[in-house]
């Protein structure tokens, strides 16, 4: 099964569009309308974002020196957070990986970080071997040292999954259904109404304008009158947000989460023709 693909066999009505509505600079968020879809199909492709698409992550920690005052695991936890730049094609999770999870060239990423106070120590310290997988934010603190105190360790980054930590989920996922909003400055109720409804959503010549509800000002506007803003839901179209913490691209990420959906479902396709 193909999602955005029409109907294929024993598809029936299928006919799911997406466009995009909005996206930033930085391709870390963009804001998607999934027409004719179905709750249950875009809450497992939520899921699937932040339970399965991989990202790569500190996980283990071998301390050579560290006579700060915070402790071992504490700095371990703090490096394991560290946002890393991911490359998903060019490594495997460790469990699927050919060295059986034993942590080879192609499933692990060895870093070190050597730091002396007095300051700060930042992400930016840490060196890695691969020159695409390093902090994406170089100003993340990770301990502050006074004089004469040191740290000094090599890390292994590793894919992993949301599922098995938040360290390795790569993203924010919300969505909303699409509201159909109609607007009727001339209703006989406008004068009654208008000062119940949020300044934000008034054009400089005192109307209500349409484009300007959008986010939280839909909720502000619904059910104040329906005669002057009618706010209307229907369970096939949907508001689809993803914020990436940015370890991908939100292509890379939606790609992605795709891919493994239909995976999922050719196996479970799979397994029911079995005989
Ligand atoms: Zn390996």
């Amino acid at each position: 099964m193909v999602a955005g693909k029409k109907g294929e066999e024993g598809g029936g009505e299928y006919k799911m569009q997406i466009t995009l509505l909005d996206k930033n600079k930085e391709k870390t968020f963009a804001s998607f309308l999934i027409k004719d879809s179905t709750p249950a199909y875009v809450n497992s492709l939520r899921r699937t974002i932040i339970n399965q698409v991989p990202t790569m992550a500190i996980e283990d920690v071998d301390f050579k020196k560290n006579n700060s005052i915070l402790y071992d695991e504490i700095i371990a936890h703090r490096l394991g957070l560290v946002v890393l730049s991911t490359d998903i094609k060019s490594y495997n999770i460790p469990s699927e990986c050919n060295c059986k999870g034993k942590g080879c060239m192609k499933c692990t990423l060895k870093m070190t970080l050597k730091a002396k106070g007095p300051g700060y120590v930042y992400a930016s310290e840490i060196k890695s071997k691969d020159p695409k997988i390093k902090p994406v934010y170089p100003k993340t603190i990770i301990a502050k040292l006074l004089k004469d105190q040191e740290i000094e360790l090599e890390a292994t980054a590793m894919l992993g999954e949301g599922r098995d930590h938040i360290k390795w989920s790569p993203a924010l996922v919300f969505y909303t259904y699409n509201p159909a909003i109609t607007v009727n400055n001339k209703s006989k109720k406008f004068d009654e109404f208008k000062n119940k409804y949020p300044p934000q959503v008034f054009d400089s010549s005192g109307k209500i304008d349409k484009k300007l509800i959008t986010g939280n000002l839909i909720d502000a506007c619904e059910g104040v009158c329906d005669d002057v803003v009618n706010i209307e839901y229907d369970d096939k179209s949907f508001i689809f947000n993803i914020e990436s913490w940015g370890q991908l691209t939100y292509k890379e990420i939606v790609t992605k989460s795709i891919d493994i959906l239909n995976k999922e479902l050719d196996g479970f396709e799979k397994q029911l023709t079995k005989k």
